[in-house]
């Protein structure tokens, strides 16, 4: 049997064996904790803060995995066929696993978390008018998925609603101190230095939320390739305006930054282009790593962007 049959043949398993009940989004969970299943490794943490002490979260995807060219596997298959819960982030960032999470949600509890957000805090793609899905780089956003996440758990398991609004009340101190710090470390650095050059266009969000013009190589799904015209606009852009530092991203390769590095030097042979670092971009680093929560991530960016852009 092909891949894609064992999938199928999963699917068919996964309908036959769910769990959904008739009664609301409540679960029959009796002591035991909530089986979560999550398709990033932000959204993972996110679970794990939110559903501290009642909830077991796995993540489909680990560390430097790129979710937009993501392809689900068999064994993601059974992962999901044993969840009771599925939360996944939604505006297509899991852009090739739509039809698993539409058969899923047939019989499994399945939440997209971009649906806690409204449709005015949704940033779209300027050329393309197309919605982008990096909602995580507003720390005041990721709060709002928070609030979506602990309702969600509260309605799948009732009787410890209390262990959730503690765990939330706990978890939003800790985002609130996080937004003052990245607001903070950028206005350390002057208005017209705040420009960051990554790869794909992920920090949109968050160049809305802390005052940074932000232009990525690739625009904001990783899946169709920059061209040589796309480079060459951002070689001349950032020679005409003196930006030598690039950001490389940890689950994109670093190809299209080569490509521009070279087109730069070519415009302007005294301009080098230099790299400001790895920023986390679409995932976590690794466990236990600084990077390894979300919390570290935001973090380790911020922290990276500023020692790149001020010297
Ligand atoms: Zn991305």
């Amino acid at each position: 049997m092909n891949t894609f049959y064992k999938i199928l043949f999963g699917l068919s398993l996964l309908l036959a064996t769910g769990c959904k009940q008739a009664t609301g989004n409540k679960l029959y969970l009796g002591n035991r904790q909530i089986k979560v299943v999550a398709t990033t490794t932000m959204i993972a943490d996110l679970l794990n803060n939110a559903g501290k002490g009642r909830v077991l979260v796995e993540s489909l995807m680990g560390p430097g995995i790129d979710p937009h060219s993501y392809e689900p596997r068999e064994s993601d298959v059974s992962r999901l066929m044993d969840a009771d819960v599925v939360f996944y982030n939604g505006i297509h960032l899991e852009g090739k696993m739509a039809d698993l999470f539409e058969e899923s949600s047939k019989k499994k509890h399945v939440f997209a978390i971009a649906d806690g957000l409204l449709p005015a805090d949704i940033r779209k793609e300027i050329q393309t008018n197309t919605p982008d899905p990096h909602i995580w780089f507003d720390v005041q956003l990721w709060i709002k998925c928070l609030e979506f996440v602990s309702a969600k758990l509260i309605e799948i398991d009732p009787e410890n609603s209390a262990i959730y609004n503690t765990n939330k009340t706990n978890y939003l101190a800790t985002l609130n101190d996080l937004h003052k710090y990245v607001k903070q470390q950028s206005e350390k650095i002057p208005n017209e230095q705040r420009v960051l050059i990554t790869a794909h266009d992920a920090f949109g969000y968050f160049g809305n939320a802390y005052g940074f013009q932000v232009r990525g190589v690739q625009g904001i799904n990783t899946v169709a390739e920059a061209n040589s015209g796309e480079i060459g606009s951002l070689a001349t852009f950032m020679v005409k305006n003196k930006v030598r530092a690039f950001f490389v991203e940890s689950s994109v390769p670093r190809k299209n930054l080569e490509k521009l590095k070279e087109v730069a030097a070519l415009l302007d042979p005294s301009f080098v282009l230099s790299s400001g670092g790895e920023l986390f971009s679409d995932a976590l680093g690794p466990k236990n790593s600084p990077a390894g929560t979300y919390e570290g991530m935001v973090k380790h960016n911020i922290d990276t962007i500023l020692k790149a852009l001020i010297p």
